[in-house]
């Protein structure tokens, strides 16, 4: 188990009584820490990751396109956030908790597609002690027309790769300013399936349900037992949105996956094949607790279309930033950053 060094300040900084009025005057004065000359390195090292994520993109033939900010349904499977809603004119809109059920039919139009948009989550209070969750977040979103999640896995394989060695060739000496230390990714990364991923955790002393999501604890040490990004594929079902495809051949296997940085540094990455038979859908939707009847437009949207088989993933960008730089928490990696249960600030 190897945690970089700012991960594990980030521990030492959590476990202190003072950690919550750290944070609070980080967020409520940010000003004054991000017009230092490490912060300032810090935001031109998220534009060049940007562009690096743009230009690796571009050169495969992604189109960018916009994003929605709000609409009548938004990502419903965030672990615990809740959305944000606004009046659109008498009718109830979120705001965009993630544009994933939007992305499908723009990658039906021109083929492989990605946004760069930004996200807002309410977050549970406790969510102020990971180092990972921001409210207001920027996330890369990307999706391919007949594409499967192994699809997926390889253009985010590569997409990481290059921005790491593009950062690294470009700003290599400026990070030793940084103390940051950062290896090139080698592929093939690491690989899991979720069931030998438990087994993982649990042989290094992390409990973690056989049917859920890997506990933000677990991420935690399996991402410090690597020295290279790891995958995850094939979450049970019930651990992940509606919108997972589940295999048609082994029922309760969802056609997914997330990538984990190496050091401790956590998740990086979600993706997955997407299900789109209607009715599968809507029976996916009630087992989820979600009510078909919100959901109009993206079931209109699925009929006319069908089949629409897409594939793709999102990869945050702060979370990105924080590693890229080796800093202790995603709230370094962001200009204004907001944390749940934090007002007042910028
Ligand atoms: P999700 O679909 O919830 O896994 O989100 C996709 C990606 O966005 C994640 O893999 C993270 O990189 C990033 N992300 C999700 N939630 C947050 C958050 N609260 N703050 C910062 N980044 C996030
Ligand atoms: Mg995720």
């Amino acid at each position: 188990m190897k945690f970089h060094p700012a991960v594990a300040e980030f521990e030492k900084l959590v476990s202190n009584n003072g950690y919550r009025k750290t944070v609070e005057e980080w967020l409520r004065y940010s000003w004054r820490w991000a017009t230092r000359e490490k912060y300032k390195l810090v935001f031109k090292i998220q534009a060049a990751a940007l562009r690096a994520i743009r230009e690796f993109l571009d050169s495969q033939g992604f189109v960018e396109v916009l994003s929605p900010i709000v609409g009548p349904v938004t990502d419903p499977g965030i672990r615990g956030a809740k959305q944000a809603q606004i009046d659109f004119y008498g009718a109830p809109y979120k705001v965009m908790s993630s544009a994933i059920l939007y992305k499908q039919y723009m990658a039906a139009a021109l083929g492989k597609i990605y946004f760069v948009s930004p996200n807002l989550r309410l977050e549970p209070p406790e969510s102020i002690y990971t180092g990972r969750h921001l409210v207001e977040f920027y996330q890369v979103d990307v999706e391919i027309y007949k594409g499967t999640y192994r699809d997926a896995m390889d253009v985010a394989e590569r997409l990481t790769t290059y921005v790491v060695k593009y950062i690294r060739d470009l700003y290599g000496k400026e990070l030793e300013k940084l103390d940051r230390n950062l290896w090139e990714f080698k592929k093939p990364f690491y690989r899991y399936s979720h069931r030998e991923v438990v087994k993982l955790a649990h042989d290094l002393g992390c409990r973690n349900p056989t049917n859920g999501e890997l506990t933000w604890e677990c991420e935690k040490i399996i991402s410090a037992y690597h020295d290279a990004p790891v995958f995850i594929y094939e979450y049970p079902k019930g651990s992940r949105g509606f919108y997972d495809r589940e295999d048609p051949q082994r029922p309760g296997v969802l056609l997914d996956f997330d990538m984990l940085y190496p050091e401790g540094f956590g998740e990086a990455i979600s993706g997955a094949e997407r299900e789109y038979e209607p009715e599968k859908v809507i029976q996916r939707m009630r087992e989820s607790g979600e009510d078909p009847t919100n959901y109009q437009w993206y079931l209109q949207m699925l009929r006319e279309l069908y089949p629409l088989q897409t594939a793709g993933f999102g990869i945050g960008v702060e979370r990105l930033t924080r590693y890229l730089c080796g800093l202790r928490a995603v709230w370094e990696a962001r200009p204004y950053p907001k944390l749940a249960g934090i007002v007042g600030t910028p």
